[in-house]
């Protein structure tokens, strides 16, 4: 199995121009999980593989994370073989707050016989996922209200932060198997967000080494960061991932 990390979008909510925050898990060169769908990300992701996304996480639910998800409804309810088929993994937590700020707008189809969910398969988790054979632990980060904010690890190959600040005590367990961590950082930090200031006290020298940092501002502070000594994910890089650690074959796989 060889498994990539591409960094579809690197920008955080007022940089649209570097994509909204968003990677794609890439199995055999082919996208095998989507993680979230903000507005300029499933452009990307249209632009990139040619359709929609078969699965897709969501880390919370600021706009541009599933800003993307009410065109998407649109995309797959039309089509029959897409219609219902989409996986969409998120924490339980996560449900109302998609409900209420996705899908529930009165009649989704102007003429009625649809509701908003017939378009996606929803799968409410708590601790974690299996997706194609692989098992995604998810962790609670620190993103605006508790509980409403969560990162993905595959363990022994990638974490995927989302918006968060630092997460010492989750990175400790959830990073503890040499993977790769992307990781929300700016040039300066705020209630809300990492700034590079805050990688130093907070985290020990040999994760900051695994830090893939994205969620900034803008080119300048991406440079900036570069030589601060930490490694930044361009727009549209292909991050070569390690093997994760609990793989099972498909029931019925040959
Ligand atoms: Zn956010």
């Amino acid at each position: 199995m060889n498994l990539s990390l591409r960094f579809l979008g690197v920008g955080g909510a007022q940089s649209p121009e570097l994509g909204s925050a968003c990677g794609v898990l890439e199995r055999d060169g082919r996208p095998s999980l989507m993680i979230d769908c903000g507005a300029e990300a499933l452009s990307a992701y249209l632009a990139r593989y040619g359709e929609p996304p078969r699965a897709v996480y969501v880390t919370h639910t600021h706009m541009d994370h599933v800003g993307g998800l009410e065109r998407l409804f649109y995309r797959l309810y039309f089509d029959e073989s897409w219609r219902g088929r989409v996986r969409l993994y998120a924490h339980a937590a996560l449900v109302p707050l998609l409900q209420a700020r996705i899908a529930d707008y009165p009649e989704v189809l102007a003429e009625g016989g649809a509701n908003f969910w017939d378009a996606f398969a929803l799968v409410p988790l708590s601790r974690g996922f299996w997706h194609d054979g692989m098992w995604f632990d998810v962790f609670a980060t620190r993103h605006h209200a508790p509980n409403s904010s969560f990162g993905l690890s595959l363990g022994g190959s990638f974490v995927w932060t989302g918006d968060t600040r630092p997460v010492p005590e989750m990175l400790s367990r959830y990073a503890a198997h040499g993977e790769m961590v992307a990781h929300d950082c700016s040039l300066v930090g705020n209630p809300s967000h990492t700034g590079v200031d805050d990688l130093e006290r907070e985290y020990p020298q040999e994760l900051r080494t695994r830090l893939v940092l994205y969620h900034y501002a803008s080119l300048a502070d991406a440079e900036h960061m570069r030589r601060c000594g930490y490694r930044v994910a361009h727009r549209e890089e292909n991050a070569v991932l390690a093997s994760p650690l609990r793989v099972v074959e498909p029931v019925g796989a040959v």
